[in-house]
Order: structure tokens, then sequence, then C-alpha cells
């Protein structure tokens, strides 16, 4: 059921703390953790502690916990600087466009040169 914990996933366990994680920024709501293979300087991941399965659901199902998600992304940009220069939020979302793990999350990407279009 949307919102509740899923037994077999990845990013619910690192909510409960069953997986470790090296967190940058909690609230009550969201947690935000490095990316365990980072792909900028800055490569942060900001969840939903609650499990939706990817943006759009999210955004459908709990729209001002989508907010938060948001929200705490541009303050993780702030707190790791890498507002000074740019950064990208982006949701990948289902499987054709990179979506690897089916819990809502936001990568924040900076700290060096970020190409348009993304590959
Ligand atoms: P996606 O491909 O958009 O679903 O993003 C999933 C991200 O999770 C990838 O960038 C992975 O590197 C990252 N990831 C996978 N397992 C872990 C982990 O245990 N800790 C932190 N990041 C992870």
């Amino acid at each position: 059921m949307a919102g509740e914990p899923q037994s077999d996933c990845l990013f619910c366990k690192i909510v409960s703390g069953e997986v470790p994680a090296t967190i940058v920024r909690e609230s009550e709501t969201t947690v935000a953790f490095q990316d365990i293979n980072p792909q900028a300087p800055t490569h942060v991941l900001v969840i939903p502690k609650a499990h939706h399965t990817d943006a759009a659901a999210l955004a459908a199902e709990a729209p001002e916990l989508a907010a938060d998600v948001l929200r705490e992304a541009g303050e993780v940009a702030a707190q790791e600087k890498a507002d000074r220069s740019g950064y990208r939020i982006v949701f990948n979302t289902g499987a054709g466009a990179g979506q690897t793990v089916f819990h809502a999350h936001a990568h924040v990407l900076g700290g060096r040169g970020l190409n348009w279009p993304p590959g």
C-alpha cells in the first residue's frame, strides 16, 4: 500500500537503519544521504521516509511530501555549497529512464559542470 514500508525495498531499509548510509540531512519526513556511486562531487539522494514508487506516484499520493523532498533537495544543495555554481535535481522515473530503486528519490548533483541534454 502507498506510503507503507516495503520489506524488499533498499531505501525503506535505509530509513529504518537496517542498511547503513552516510546521512547528510534528515527531517521529520525525509532523509538525505550520499549516493554510493557518486556521479559528481555532490551527489546526494533525498527520499521520503514513506514508500512511494517514483516521483509521479509521490506527487499524486502525497503532494505535501513531494514538496518536502523538493525543499530538502534545495537545502542539501545549499548545505553542500552546490548552489554556488548551479546544480541539478533529477528524478529518474521508470526503468527506461534509468530508475533502479523503486522508492521515490531526488538526485542532487553539483560541484562540476553539468551538460545538457543529460545522457
Ligand atoms: P536510480 O538509478 O535513479 O534509481 O538511482 C538509484 C541510486 O541509488 C543510484 O545512483 C545508486 O548509486 C544509488 N544507490 C544504490 N544503492 C545504494 C546504497 O546502498 N546507498 C546509497 N546509494 C545507493
